[in-house]
C-alpha cells in the first residue's frame, strides 16, 4: 500500500490529526504553496463539547461531526489520508502509519490525547470512557442496555446495580454528563420505562480534588455542586476511585458502590509516538515544545494543542488543554509556515484566554468571562450560543438548534437507539493497514 501522493516542487507539510488545532491549520493553509496531507484515524472531524449530549440521547452523532473530505472537496494540493500513524522517524524525515511510510518536509502532530486510566487495569477494561463519538455512542447503548436489564431483573441488588450510575471526573465533562443523566431520569425514564421506578435510579459523580469544575472560579464550582446537588445527583469529592471489578467501585475511603456503568471522564493523556522519547515530553505525557510550537531538537518539526506543553509565563504548567488553545496554535502556526516562506522571522504563541464555560442542565450553566461571572440562564444562553457558533457545517447548526429547540420544548430527548456496532466493522478498520 502507498499513500498515492505525488512528490512535486512544493515542500509539504504532513499534519497527523483533524482536530481543533489540525483542522485550522489546514483551512489557515488554503492559500500557501504548500502541499498539505492531513492523516487522520477516523473519516471526520469531531466536536467532543456536545459529545455528553449524544451519548444522552439528545443529539444524533451526525450532527456533531464533519466528515473530512467533504471539508476539503475543493482544495488543492491538498491530501487527506485515512490512517494511523504509529512513529516518527525524524531523523530521516519520515512517519510510519498504518498504511505504509509517508516522508515530509514539515511535520506537525495534533493528534490530541487519549483516556488517562492510571494505570489500574480494570478500570481501563470495564470502565466506559466518552472521549470519542464511538464511546459516546458506546456508552448510550450501556445507560439504556441497562434500563432494559433493569426492568426485567428478578433480583433487588442486581436491579439497583444496574440503576445506579458512577460518573468519576468533576470537570465540565463530568458535571455536563451527570447534569444530562439526572434530566433523563426526570423527564424521559418516567415516561419511558414506568414500570420501572426511576426514583431507584441512583448517579453519582466521583472527584478526587476537594471542588467541582476546579479549573473554574469558586462561584462556578460551588453553583455546579449546589444545582447538581439539588438536580438528585449524589457528589463526593475528595474521592479517589481505587478499583473496579465484579460491579463494585472501590474507594480510597474503604466505601464501595455497586454499579454496572462506571463512566470515566477523569483525566487525559498524550498521544504517544514511538520515538519521541522521554526527554522530549514533559507532565501528562506532552511533547515539549517551544514558543512557536518546535519540538526541542527538531526544527522541523511542530506540536500543537492538547498533544503539546508550552510554557509561557501565565501558564508555567503548559496552557489547559481546551479547544481554543489548539485552534489558536493552528492558526499562528499557520501564519508561521507563511513567515517561514518569505523569510520573516517566526512569531511566538500566547495564548488569549477567552474564558470557561459549563452546562449543568436546562437553564443552568456556568460562565467566567475573566471579570464577569455569569450563572444560571444567562450563562446557559452564552454556552448555547458559543457551542452553535463552533459547530462545522450550516446544515449541522441548523439541525443542532432545532433538536435543542425540540427538546426545549418537549422536554424529551428523542435519539433512544441502541444500536450496536457489528464485530465486522472493527474487522474492516483493521483491513485498512492491510
Ligand atoms: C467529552 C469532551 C468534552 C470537551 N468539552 C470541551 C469544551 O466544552 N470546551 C473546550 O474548549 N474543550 C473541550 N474539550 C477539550 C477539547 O475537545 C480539546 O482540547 C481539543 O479537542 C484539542 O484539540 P486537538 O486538535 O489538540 O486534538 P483533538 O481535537 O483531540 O484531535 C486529535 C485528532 O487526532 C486524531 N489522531 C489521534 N491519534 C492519531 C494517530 N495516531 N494517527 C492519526 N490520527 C490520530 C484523532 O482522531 C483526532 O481527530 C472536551 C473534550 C472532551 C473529550
Amino acid at each position: 500500500m502507498n499513500f498515492n501522493i505525488p512528490i512535486t516542487n512544493k515542500k509539504r507539510i504532513v499534519i497527523i490529526g483533524g482536530g481543533f488545532g489540525g483542522l485550522e491549520l489546514a483551512n489557515k493553509l488554503k492559500k500557501s504553496n504548500f502541499q498539505i496531507v492531513l492523516i487522520d484515524k477516523n473519516n471526520y472531524h469531531q466536536f467532543p463539547p456536545l459529545l455528553y449530549q449524544v451519548t444522552s440521547a439528545g443529539l444524533e452523532s451526525n450532527e456533531i461531526s464533519f466528515p473530512y473530505r467533504k471539508l476539503f472537496q475543493k482544495r488543492k494540493d491538498f491530501y487527506f489520508r485515512l490512517a494511523e500513524v504509529s512513529a516518527i522517524v525524524a531523523e530521516n524525515n519520515y512517519i510510519e502509519t498504518s498504511i505504509g511510510r509517508l516522508s515530509y518536509d514539515y511535520l506537525v502532530i495534533a493528534s490530541g490525547t487519549t483516556t488517562n486510566f492510571y494505570g489500574n487495569e480494570n478500570i481501563m477494561k470495564y470502565s466506559m470512557p466518552m472521549k470519542t463519538i464511538e464511546e459516546g455512542l458506546a456508552l448510550r447503548n450501556r445507560i439504556l442496555t441497562n434500563l432494559e436489564k433493569a426492568i426485567t431483573s428478578t433480583d433487588a441488588d442486581e436491579r439497583q446495580s444496574l440503576l445506579n450510575i458512577v460518573v468519576v471526573g468533576g470537570g465540565a465533562t463530568g458535571v455536563e454528563l451527570s447534569g444530562a443523566i439526572s434530566e433523563m431520569k426526570r423527564f424521559i425514564i418516567p415516561k419511558d420505562y414506568p414500570d420501572l421506578g426511576s426514583d431507584k435510579m441512583n448517579i453519582y459523580l466521583l472527584e478526587g480534588t476537594s471542588k467541582l469544575l476546579g479549573n473554574m472560579s469558586e462561584k462556578a464550582s460551588e453553583y455546579a455542586a449546589k444545582t447538581l446537588d439539588e438536580m438528585g445527583v449524589t457528589i463526593r469529592c475528595d474521592s479517589l476511585v481505587t478499583d473496579y471489578k465484579d460491579g463494585k467501585v472501590y474507594l480510597d475511603n474503604g466505601n464501595t458502590i455497586d454499579t454496572r456503568t462506571l463512566i470515566w471522564v477523569s483525566g487525559v493523556t498524550a498521544t504517544r509516538f514511538e520515538n519521541i522519547g522521554k526527554e522530549q515530553t514533559g507532565r501528562g505525557g506532552r511533547i515539549i515544545v517551544n514558543e512557536f510550537n518546535q519540538i526541542k531538537g527538531f526544527s522541523n518539526i511542530y506540536a500543537i494543542g492538547d498533544v503539546c506543553l508550552l510554557t509561557e509565563e501565565k501558564f508555567p504548567n503548559g496552557h489547559p488543554q481546551v479547544a481554543q488553545v489548539a485552534i489558536q496554535q493552528g492558526n499562528l502556526l499557520a501564519k508561521n509556515f507563511k513567515r517561514m516562506e518569505s523569510g520573516k522571522p517566526l512569531e511566538p504563541f500566547h495564548y488569549k484566554d477567552l474564558g470557561t464555560l459549563a452546562t449543568i442542565g436546562r437553564n443552568k450553566a456556568v460562565a467566567d468571562l475573566h471579570r464577569i461571572k455569569l450563572k444560571g440562564i444567562s450563562a446557559w444562553l452564552v454556552w448555547l450560543l458559543v457551542h452553535l457558533r463552533s459547530i462545522l457545517g450550516v446544515k449541522n447548526k441548523l439541525f443542532v438548534l432545532i433538536n435543542w429547540i425540540w427538546n426545549y420544548i418537549t422536554y424529551d430527548q428523542s435519539m433512544r437507539f441502541i444500536l450496536y456496532v457489528p464485530k465486522t466493522s472493527k474487522n474492516e478498520k483493521e483491513n485498512l493497514s492491510q
